[in-house]
């Protein structure tokens, strides 16, 4: 989707929908995740709408990346956590819902009672390597 007028984080960016909001600057917006996957979760979401990472412009990678740093040890020092998670979703195979690109930044504590990601195997060490040359191919 690439309709702006009905995109609910553009209605957030243009001040049509509220938001809580923890940072802005002229590039993006960061504010809290309504439904948090640990309290202190936020949001980092850029100005242009971009539906996925691939269709976002270069130059937003710097703003980003410094945003991430910062409102990341911001989050920390707030809640105390323990570690947290950077989580960039594309695509709805990928668990995107909101089709404006963002990232989340997840405050994470001992014993909160998240599995690490589940894990699979190669059938064979050339298997994996084929795929590492049709990767590096495409690039
Ligand atoms: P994703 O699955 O990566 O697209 O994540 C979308 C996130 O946006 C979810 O974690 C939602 O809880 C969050 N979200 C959806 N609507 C709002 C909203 N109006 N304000 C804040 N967060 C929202
Ligand atoms: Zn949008």
């Amino acid at each position: 989707m690439s309709d702006t007028s009905s995109c609910i984080f553009c209605k957030i960016i243009r001040g049509e929908l509220p938001c809580t909001k923890v940072y802005e600057s002229k590039e993006l917006i960061a504010f809290m995740d309504i439904n948090p996957m640990n309290k202190g979760h936020v949001l980092i979401v850029p100005r242009q709408h971009a539906e996925t990472l691939f269709d976002l412009d270069n130059s937003i990678a710097e703003p980003v990346f410094r945003a991430m740093r910062e409102i990341g040890r911001a989050i920390m020092i707030a809640t105390g956590a323990d570690g947290l998670n950077v989580i960039q979703n594309n695509g709805e195979a990928a668990w995107q819902q909101v089709p404006h690109v963002h990232w989340h930044l997840i405050p994470r504590f001992r014993g909160d009672g998240y599995k690490p990601w589940g894990q699979k195997k190669y059938d064979t060490l050339e298997e994996m390597q084929d795929l590492a040359s049709c990767i590096q191919k495409q690039l």
